[in-house]
């Protein structure tokens, strides 16, 4: 254990709160600087743990698991926000945890984010908090239809979300209203939707990685493009907007910031998220540094990498059965950059791996990847409600 170290140097050890594939890929950047990693998940071998030097098993929320985590580790991070509050408050007594804990406490809670945004300088859709019935049919009529009521707590990849085009729709806000309070959402007719990420490490030293531009299908993001197919100033804009944040949230570690960019070239942002995230992914082979090695430096108090994009870049996720596609047609896919995350079991939709494609353009990116037949794209809605 080690309280109050800013640098943090390979031999060391790393805690990784979280076994799931961005722990993975943490790990693999760590283990190529010469670190150990520890790592906790309530399963066993996790997509983490299997990388891992020090795999513990235990609920998040078990203390007695949180703390051999602490007695192996010299630094602790995380790669996922919806950590234990008592963990956490242990953790920041008795662990150095350089992200620190007011981040992850704003980006559990919506009601919490939307405000740490707008105190930043930044716009989100417009929105009101419900916190009973009585509340949303006080407010739909101002917010109007279509509109989008989310829990406020505990919500992802379009779980706890209910959109509301009319009237019928309000009696099913129930269901979400008894998991605790909500926010009502004005539906953003957005042109695109982006995620800018950004590090910083504990002296200041900030970095950001180029807008990709986000493509979901089934609540799920299906595609990052970057660079995004936007105007120079439409970017510009993005990378100030998480520039903003980061400073004003006094990030430690990496923030996701994912944003709606509308025809007017308006941005409002949706979420935060306090680690790397899914729509990063690409950096691992399109930029000078992945943004799994930037968020150890950041951790690690080292200086940070260069952020440049090498090349045009399409990263495609590949959910359940589409790995079977994926492994069936392996011996053609030239020069794909291939990720796989170890889960054993398949279920749909579920997270197996994703694809990265660097090509002189992202059109032939695109085309690479829609012609190999492995996403059937045909057949589904692409786009709008969800991530
Ligand atoms: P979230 O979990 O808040 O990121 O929402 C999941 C997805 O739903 C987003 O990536 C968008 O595609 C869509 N979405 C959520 N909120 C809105 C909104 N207010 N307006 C338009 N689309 C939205």
């Amino acid at each position: 254990m080690n309280l109050n170290k800013t640098v943090i140097v390979p031999g060391q050890t790393i805690g990784i709160i979280g076994g799931g594939q961005l722990g993975r890929m943490m790990a693999f950047a760590a283990k190529a600087n010469g670190f150990k990693v520890a790592v906790l998940d309530p399963a066993k071998d996790s997509p983490a743990g299997q990388t891992a030097d020090y795999s513990i098993i235990g609920q998040y929320d078990d203390l007695s698991a949180v703390k051999k985590l602490a007695e192996v580790s010299d630094v602790i991070t995380y790669e996922f926000e919806n950590i234990d509050a008592n963990a956490l408050n242990w953790l920041s007594d008795h662990a150095y945890v350089p992200q620190g804990t007011r981040l992850l406490e704003i980006t559990q809670d919506r009601i919490f984010e939307k405000r740490a945004i707008q105190q930043a300088g930044a716009e989100v859709a417009p929105y009101k908090e419900i916190h009973q019935i009585e509340d949303l049919y006080k407010h739909i009529n101002g917010i109007g239809y279509p509109a989008v009521l989310k829990t406020a707590r505990g919500g992802y990849d379009g779980k706890g979300q209910l959109i509301l085009t009319g009237e019928q729709d309000l009696a099913n806000a129930h269901g979400l209203l008894d998991q605790g309070a909500c926010v009502l959402e004005k539906w953003v007719a957005f042109e695109k939707e982006l995620s800018v990420i950004i590090s910083r490490n504990p002296q200041g030293e900030a970095a950001v990685f180029p807008v990709g531009e986000n493509i979901h299908k089934n609540n799920i993001l299906y595609q990052t493009i970057v660079p995004a197919r936007i105007s120079q100033d439409a970017a510009r804009k993005a990378i100030t907007l998480a520039t903003q944040l980061a400073e004003s949230l006094d990030l430690t570690g990496t923030l996701a910031v994912e944003m709606f960019l509308t025809a007017d070239n308006e941005i409002y942002i949706n979420e935060l998220a306090p680690r790397p995230h899914n729509s990063g992914h690409y950096t691992i082979e399109a930029c000078e540094t992945s943004q799994f090695e930037q968020h150890i430096k950041a951790v690690c108090g080292w200086p940070l990498g260069s952020t440049e994009l090498l090349k045009p870049a399409v990263m495609v996720n590949i959910l359940g059965d589409e790995q079977v596609g994926l492994i069936g047609k392996i011996s053609e896919l030239k020069d794909w950059k291939i990720h796989l995350y170890g889960k054993q079991e398949v279920k749909p939709l579920r997270k197996m791996g994703h694809v990265t494609l660097l090509r002189p353009t992202v059109e032939e990116a695109l085309n690479e990847a829609d012609l190999s037949g492995i996403w059937n794209t045909a057949k589904e809605k692409i786009g709008g409600t969800s991530k």
